[in-house]
């Protein structure tokens, strides 16, 4: 069995942003801008292909069922943890202090 991995299908993601206390590797993130196509008004999150280490702690964390686990290839050459990705731009998000976000 191959390593995995979690996707977002950005269609089914409302933006709520409750999944991304539940990322302890800071992997799931609000796009800077929503694409254009978008319905929903808020913009969505996305995996950073980078950051993403398929700890899967995220993978319960979504209403709306948007994330999904992905199987990787089993030649951890063809991984997107090794092969650099191109992440769209992302805001940043405050995890400490009083106005922090916190971990789930
Ligand atoms: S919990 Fe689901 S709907 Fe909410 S931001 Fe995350 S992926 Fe999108
Ligand atoms: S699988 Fe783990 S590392 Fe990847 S987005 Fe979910 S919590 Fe973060």
């Amino acid at each position: 069995m191959g390593q995995s991995m979690v996707a977002i299908v950005e269609a089914d993601c409302t933006g709520c942003d409750l999944c991304i206390p539940h990322c302890p590797f800071e992997a799931l993130l609000p796009m800077e801008t929503s694409p254009k196509e978008r319905k929903h008004k808020k913009r969505p999150v996305i995996v950073l292909a980078s950051q993403c280490v398929g700890c899967l702690s995220c993978i319960g964390s979504c209403p709306t069922k948007a994330l999904h686990e992905v199987a990787l290839p089993p030649n951890a050459i063809l991984s997107p943890l090794v092969i650099p990705t191109d992440d769209p731009p992302t805001e940043s998000v405050v995890r400490w202090g009083k106005k922090g976000i916190g971990w789930a």
